[in-house]
């Protein structure tokens, strides 16, 4: 087999692709945040090819969506097969194969949390939009809980429980009213101040919603549930310790709250199971997955107890919720994720080796933390800990021009969440260039300024 690496022979943007850019720019939504000028022709496993030939190895995967790598043939011709035989009939009003099929498969994913229904969405804020419903016809509750730090999607629900960036929130108020926002719990810096990894169970935000919140400020018989990600994902790749969990489901189940994992980042493989709740030992009541559930494919899903779905027929639907094409991807991305959850793990931890190797070498790398293929690298000013948020916007950039495609999450957090097919090779290259990069940037200086503006390439 051919190792390939990554090659820039036009430094980009190149002609064509600024082109391309040009009319984007011109004409596409100034929201769009472009965070460097990669414009792509196609893409093959872990690699993505350029309009000018340039090859660069992909570490953010689409923002974790190209699971099964670019274009993996198994999924491609279940799309081309799906699409010869019909694009459209809507599975909200009538029946087709993939759709039952699919539903049924994800209704067997964690057999813990005992027989369930799955209703299929186009995308992750629409599973998360769902679920809020879901959870309020079903507790007849209004109050939800979410994580400081934690990010749902864009729709009104969903940035509504969002608190990760204020410009996803700012002048789209009133948003939903009743989020309650309570700190998520985060080894490395932890809400109470304590040294990074060095809290006990009292800091768990858990309780403090238990103590002070259901004491101070809600009666939680009100409340309808409970929406976390098992791991923060556009927060910064922070794991909780599983006490954080734990808990939440304690309280839940003590309350007749509903735990709403978001999985939309953290599953379908990505962490080296098919969900990262397994990791922890503690099932939800309602599931959420998107992203990488087609490979790429606009579809999402809520998978939830079958004695928590219960809301009747024409309460909720989708036009193109579970197209065709979508659900004949996803049941190819399924098997062929089944079969790499023992590289991704493998593979996982030599990134973690070679990542903690580098913060040995590197002090503005403070912390290293992930599990199987969703790893996170906070940078910070070596002298006071703080993010050293304009330094990563850098690194991300520079790593571009050198082939490597990076996405930053958090304050100043590098994850590292390439296609799930990447192995130690794609692994040991993307550290090498990653430690160039850190030899060639300055270390950072008022690295608590905010970010620079979208790094959008003027042209
Ligand atoms: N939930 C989580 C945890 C996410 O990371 C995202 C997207 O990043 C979403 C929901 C929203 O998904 P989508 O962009 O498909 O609407």
């Amino acid at each position: 087999m051919t190792m390939l690496y990554p090659e820039v022979k036009v430094a980009p943007p190149g002609p064509n692709a600024r082109a391309i850019i040009e009319v984007d720019q011109r004409y596409s939504s100034p929201s769009y945040i472009k965070e460097y000028p990669l414009v792509v022709e196609r893409g093959e496993g872990p690699w993505v090819y350029d309009v000018d030939g340039n090859r660069f190895l992909d570490f953010m995967a689409g923002i974790a969506v190209a699971s099964t790598g670019h274009s993996h043939p198994t999924v491609v011709k279940a799309i081309h097969d799906a699409a010869d035989r019909f694009l459209h009939i809507c599975g909200t009003d009538f029946y087709y194969d993939a759709f039952s099929r699919l539903c049924e498969r994800l209704a067997s994913v964690l057999p813990e949390m005992g027989p369930k229904r799955v209703f299929l969405t186009n995308s992750g804020t629409e599973a998360v939009e769902g679920a809020l419903k879901l959870a309020r016809h079903h507790t007849r509750s209004q109050y939800v809980v979410a994580f400081k730090g934690g990010f749902h999607g864009r729709t009104m629900g969903a940035i509504s429980l969002n608190s990760s960036k204020v410009a996803q929130r700012a002048f789209f108020g009133p948003l939903l009213p009743g989020v309650i926002h309570i700190p998520y719990a985060n080894p490395y810096r932890c809400a109470n101040g304590c040294a990074p990894h060095a809290c006990g169970d009292a800091c768990n935000p858990a309780l403090m919603l238990e103590r002070e919140w259901f004491v101070n400020h809600v009666d939680p018989r009100e409340v309808a549930a409970i929406f976390v990600e098992p791991i923060l994902g556009e927060g910064g790749y922070v794991i909780p310790p599983a006490s954080f969990l734990q808990h939440l489901r304690r309280i839940c189940d003590t309350h007749g709250i509903l735990l709403v994992f978001d999985e939309v980042q953290s599953g379908i493989g990505r962490t080296g199971k098919m969900f990262a709740a397994e990791h922890f030992g503690v099932m939800p009541d309602i599931l959420l997955s998107a992203k990488g559930i087609a490979s790429g494919m606009p579809l999402g899903a809520i998978i939830a107890r079958e004695s928590v779905m219960t809301w009747p027929r024409g309460s909720h639907g989708s036009t193109y919720g579970g197209n065709p094409v979508c659900c004949a991807a996803a049941l190819a991305t399924l098997d062929v994720v089944e079969g790499l959850l023992d590289s991704v793990r493998d593979t996982g931890e030599h990134l973690l080796r070679g990542l903690r190797d580098l913060q040995t070498r590197f002090p503005v790398i403070g912390d290293v933390r992930g599990v199987g293929l969703m790893v996170g690298a906070e940078f910070v000013d070596p002298a006071t800990r703080e993010p050293a948020s304009a330094y990563v916007s850098e690194l991300e950039q520079l790593a571009f021009l050198k082939g490597l495609l990076l996405l930053s999450c958090g304050k100043s957090t590098i994850r590292f969440a390439p296609p799930l097919v990447v192995g130690k090779h794609e692994v040991d290259v993307m550290l090498r260039i990653l430690e160039t990069c850190l030899q060639e940037l300055a270390l950072p200086v008022a690295s608590t300024l905010p970010r620079p503006a979208a790094a959008g390439v003027k042209i």
